[in-house]
């Protein structure tokens, strides 16, 4: 799936992946370039963390002029999700980003994860890891449903950008 936005990070061009994905998971046809294309990016992506990051992965692009990597997570129930954003800069600060699937493989069973269902903290929106309240630490958790979480890029991810 690939998108493209100008200089001011507003989308102006997706793929026909996006209506394709949105047929597949929501049922019907799809529009769903009609109602990404003219908005700014950012107003698709929750946390203010993930919005730094991803303007500061863009402008990364622009500003040395070659195609960068970052490496994200994108689980579903029962998966994860291992994926990467592929950032191409284009003429006239327009910035292609490109998502692929690098490797999918089964969760690991709950039981022997962290749980936090009934605890605060933070996720992080790149590698799916979890900080609780009260820690400096983050762990794997395969739970994606506790809504307490809040979005987050932990400093790992975060370093990313300068590599
Ligand atoms: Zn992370």
């Amino acid at each position: 799936m690939m998108y493209e936005v100008d200089a001011q990070n507003i989308v102006v061009d997706v793929d026909g992946e996006w209506d394709a994905e949105a047929a597949r998971v929501k049922g019907g046809s799809g529009a769903m370039r009609a109602s990404i294309v003219g908005h700014p990016l950012e107003s698709f992506m929750t946390g203010d963390a993930t919005k730094m990051f991803v303007r500061a992965a863009l402008d990364a692009a622009r500003v040395l002029g070659e195609t960068r990597v970052l490496p994200y997570r994108c689980d579903v129930p029962g998966e994860r999700r291992y994926c990467e954003m592929v950032i191409s800069p284009l003429a006239n600060g327009h910035v292609k980003v490109a998502h692929r699937l690098v490797l999918a493989e089964a969760a690991v069973p709950r039981r022997q994860l962290l749980k936090v269902r009934a605890m605060a903290g933070w996720r992080c929106s790149q590698c799916c890891r979890v900080r609780l309240t009260g820690s400096d630490e983050w762990l794997e958790s395969d739970d994606q449903f506790d809504t307490r979480l809040v979005s987050d890029v932990c400093q790992d991810c975060a370093k990313a950008l300068f590599i």
